[in-house]
């Protein structure tokens, strides 16, 4: 692929010689994205008059994946207490989990396999798409006055892609700590620390709770990649200042990564293996070629194979397919 022969590092780097192969620390660049009305509407058909907008850090033009992370948007906190709150009507996903992980707010989940959960901050929502399942994201009336927090996607290795939906509610998650540093693990591993939920390839997410003058070092694996993502306050990571909303690659090569914050914080780390396989990510689909996607956007127009979701509104009609042939894509 031309973006790898443009940063031929980058090939080295999680080449799977921890070694030879130095951590970097890259900021990443966010986008904003406004959800529109069609995916942002009120009971009564009106747009919310606080339309949410969030910080997309992956996918974007330099970093697809880190590990089996393949999406990152990041929101809040917002004062939802006059609008409608969090209002994402039935839509199909396949081929990748759903992770939902909150700071702040309530999410009522609902599926097309039946499943009907209220999530608050500390709880994870982890959806197996697999083969296809629909689901709605909304805020319960009335609200919490805040929504803060996280939307991830893991993409599914080949072998487990097709697999049947399933989904997933945890409250009872691990904790790993150290000197005033206690890292919640949401999804995978952390120094032996493992969460229950159902994982498919080598990776971590652990929520970071910094506390005033709070210093640690996180032992990590030389072989992964890992990224930080600073949520709330602010943090020094690896000796570099981060502030809310700030998002950094680290690389592969690292046994442990120094944290620490003045002022108390909190950060996401997500990390995991390398991710071998080339995918076609389009909408809420993933894939291996245009072929799968454009069957699963037919599939979806067509009402047959993502299920129906009762409640969260009309479901969302998909984007016209793009007028080009999606091709499949590596990690950077
Ligand atoms: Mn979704």
């Amino acid at each position: 692929m031309s973006n790898l022969e443009a940063n031929p590092e980058q090939v080295d780097l999680c080449g799977g010689v921890a070694d030879a192969s130095p951590p970097t620390f890259d900021p990443l660049e966010a986008r904003q994205v406004v959800l529109t009305p069609r995916v942002w509407i009120g009971p009564d058909g009106r747009p919310g008059p606080d339309p949410l907008t969030v910080l997309r850090f992956m996918p974007t033009r330099g970093r697809r994946m880190v590990g089996a992370w393949c999406f990152v948007d990041f929101y809040g906190p917002n004062d939802v207490s006059d609008s409608d709150g969090m209002l994402v009507a039935p839509h199909p996903h396949c081929g990748l989990q759903t992770v939902t992980w909150l700071l702040a707010g309530d999410i009522l989940h609902r599926d097309s396999i039946g499943s009907e959960q209220l999530i608050a901050p500390g709880q994870l929502n982890l959806m197996t798409a697999g083969h296809g399942i629909a689901h709605a994201e909304t805020s319960v009336q009335p609200h919490s006055p805040t929504l803060h927090g996280v939307q991830l996607w893991v993409v599914l290795p080949d072998a487990d892609r097709d697999r049947a939906a399933s989904f997933e509610h945890h409250e009872n998650l691990p904790v790993w700590s150290d000197d005033g540093v206690s890292a919640t693990v949401l999804l995978g591993s952390l120094d032996g620390v493992t969460s229950p939920a159902t994982t498919f390839t080598p990776l971590v997410g652990a929520d970071l709770d910094l506390a005033v003058a709070g210093s640690a070092r996180l032992p990590l694996r030389p072989e992964w990649e890992y990224a930080v993502l600073v949520t709330d306050g602010s943090a020094e990571i690896d000796g570099r200042p981060m502030a809310r909303a700030e998002m950094a690659y680290l690389g592969c090569g690292r046994d442990h990564l120094g944290v620490s914050s003045a002022e108390g914080g909190r950060a996401l780390l997500l990390g995991g293996e390398p991710f071998s396989e080339q995918i076609v990510m389009w909408w809420n689909f993933v894939g291996r070629t245009h072929a799968e996607i454009a069957e699963a956007r037919a599939t979806w127009e067509s009402g047959n194979r993502f299920g129906t979701v009762s409640g969260g509104g009309d479901p969302l009609p998909a984007p016209p397919m793009p007028p080009v042939t999606l091709k499949p894509r590596g990690r950077a």
